[in-house]
Formats: C-alpha cells, sequence, structure tokens
C-alpha cells in the first residue's frame, strides 16, 4: 500500500522516488517518531495537493502503539474539556466515549483537535483520521488524537443507532418495571416518582465512605478508626411506569441530581428539614430515566433498585412520538 502511495505521488508530482522517501525521513524525523510511515506519506501528500484514497479502516481492533489509525465511531458521551497547566506543560485535553459495532473505546483528544468537535454532539458519527493507540492506567486501550490527527462528522450505515451502543455499552438493560424480579440486575427504567421519602443523613468515613459509628462521642470507622466524617445522605421513592411500582434508591450524587442542588446546599439544609420536604414535594410525578442495580431487601422480601444514575431531562416530545407509535401498532 505504502508502495502504490509513493507511485502516485510521483507520478502526479513529477518527483523521484527517493525525493519522497527524503521527505517521509524527513517528516517522520520532525515530529520525533509520533508517526508511522504511512501516516507521513498522508501529510506530505497533503501538503502537495496529492489525494489519496485510505482504504486502511480499522473496524474491529486496536492495538496499543497502532498508529495512524483511521475509524468511524458514535459518540456516546461527551466529557467536559479540562485545561492544565503543570509548569512547561499546558494545553488541554478532552475524552469522549465511543462505540462502533466491535469497538467501544475511549477517545483523547488533545489540545487543538478538541476545536475540530465543535459543532459535533453526542450520538453523532466521527470519523478519525490519523489517530495512535495507546494503553492507560486500567489497561484498557484508548485513542489519542494529537494535532496531527483530523476528526470530521460523518455518515456510516454499518454502525448500529445511538440507543442501541448505548444500552450495549452500558450493559444496563432497558426494562419494566414489572420485569425486575430478581437481584444484581443492570437495569435502565422510565418511571414517574410517585411517592417520596424523608431524606436521611448520616455520617461516613471521609477515606472508605463506609458507615462511620459514634462511639463515646467520636466517631469510629471499623477499619480507619477516628476519624472526622463526613456528611452522606439518601433519599428513598417509589417509581412507578404503569406496569408495576418499586422502590428506589438515591445516594449522595444522585440524590443532588434529583433535586438539582449541590452537595454543598442539601448538607446546609442538614436542620432545615423542612425545606427540604419542600423541595422534595416538588419533584413527585416527575418523569425519570434511572439505571440502577436490583436488590434483594431482606427485611420486606422485596426487590428493590439502587439508583447509579438519573437522567431528568428526558425529551417528553420523543415519549409522546414513542407512545404514539406503540398504540399505532397495538391497534
Ligand atoms: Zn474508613
Amino acid at each position: 500500500m505504502i508502495d502504490k502511495y509513493i507511485e502516485k505521488i510521483c507520478a502526479e508530482k513529477n518527483i523521484s522516488k527517493e525525493e519522497v522517501e527524503k521527505k517521509i525521513e524527513k517528516k517522520i524525523e520532525d515530529l520525533d517518531g509520533l508517526i508511522s510511515k504511512e501516516g507521513a506519506i498522508f501529510i506530505i501528500a497533503n501538503s502537495l495537493g496529492v489525494e489519496l484514497n485510505r482504504s486502511a479502516l480499522i473496524t474491529d481492533k486496536i492495538i496499543p502503539g497502532m498508529k495512524n489509525i483511521n475509524i468511524n465511531l458514535r459518540i456516546l458521551n461527551m466529557y467536559d474539556t479540562i485545561e492544565f497547566n503543570k509548569e512547561e506543560n499546558k494545553g488541554r485535553v478532552k475524552s469522549l466515549w465511543c462505540a462502533n459495532n466491535n469497538i467501544k473505546t475511549r477517545v483523547v483528544l488533545w489540545n487543538e483537535v478538541i476545536d475540530s468537535i465543535e459543532d459535533i454532539k453526542e450520538g453523532d458519527i466521527i470519523s478519525i483520521q490519523n489517530a495512535y493507540a495507546k494503553e492507560n492506567r486500567n489497561n484498557s486501550v484508548e485513542i489519542h488524537c494529537s494535532n496531527y490527527s483530523t476528526i470530521t462528522k460523518t455518515e456510516d450505515e454499518s454502525i448500529p443507532p445511538f440507543e442501541e451502543l448505548k444500552n450495549k455499552s452500558s450493559n444496563y438493560k432497558q426494562v419494566n418495571i414489572s420485569q425486575i424480579k430478581e437481584e444484581n440486575q443492570k437495569v435502565q427504567i422510565k418511571a414517574n416518582i410517585v411517592n417520596i421519602f424523608p431524606i436521611k443523613f448520616f455520617e461516613i468515613c471521609p477515606e472508605c465512605n463506609k458507615r462511620a459509628k459514634l462511639v463515646q462521642d467520636k466517631f469510629q470507622c471499623e477499619v480507619h478508626g477516628e476519624v472526622k466524617p463526613k456528611i452522606a445522605y439518601v433519599i428513598t421513592t417509589i417509581l412507578d411506569d404503569g406496569t408495576e411500582t418499586i422502590r428506589a434508591t438515591f445516594f449522595r450524587e444522585q440524590v443532588c441530581k434529583l433535586i438539582g442542588k449541590t452537595d454543598e446546599e442539601i448538607v446546609n439544609l442538614k436542620e432545615d428539614i423542612d425545606a427540604i420536604t419542600y423541595e422534595l414535594e416538588t419533584i413527585k410525578g416527575d418523569l425519570v430515566e434511572v439505571k440502577a442495580n436490583s436488590k434483594l431487601n431482606s427485611f420486606t422480601n422485596q426487590i428493590e433498585v439502587n439508583v447509579n444514575n438519573i437522567n431528568k431531562n428526558i425529551d417528553i416530545d420523543n415519549e409522546i412520538k414513542n407512545l404514539k407509535e406503540k398504540i399505532i401498532t397495538y391497534n
């Protein structure tokens, strides 16, 4: 393939093979060996105005150390850009969670290439060119995009729809409440909050987040001994999706999202239970989408769920459209 590329450049620009080889070597040297020979050819072809047809599109496997990766992926999650400024090391980094038919991976964008996705959003398919693969600290492979990479929005019919990939990648299964029958199911449900029980506060160890017990006026962690505890809180609700109801418990971060307040605001309201009760009343009836783990309450012998993630911004128009489609199908 590389020889064909070189031949094409020679033919179109009327220059010798040696000359092209020399340019390639120099380019690789200039870029501190950060790109492959193929990658260098593409940069040179581009600067000379020669168009090369990139056929080597990776679709099924990424191996650490791979360079010049060209791949199409759908964006499932976009994270905020982080600016770092450590002495001489200054820049920006942004990560995306992406997937296609065979691969799900984090894509890490460094510096200027972040600007090229300004108009791209979650759910879009992107074509990544000239990226490289690296193993991260958790031993999973990531795709990295530097200033030599390009990212453009594209269409690719071989990539499954957003919802399908999202359910697949998170392992949470979209179910009706009536289908939650056993422990340790990872479920995604859409339901209305039909009842809310009072918020409960308690102290936890700041090291391990386990319950800190009050022993003779001092808080004790079983593992870390005497600690200055953090305040944690929990809210239990009843969710109803029309098929069944279920008890759903929200912890800290998810409580914040549920009632739209920061951790600090909630902790400050600790002594003002009336104010919190008022806040809770306002969300009764809300439609929510939650990802949760099912568990057996050994006291009541009922299946309940612990919420791991809540989404309150459900597209109501879309919901109505789906319902209408269902009604049409049933008729
Ligand atoms: Zn502890």
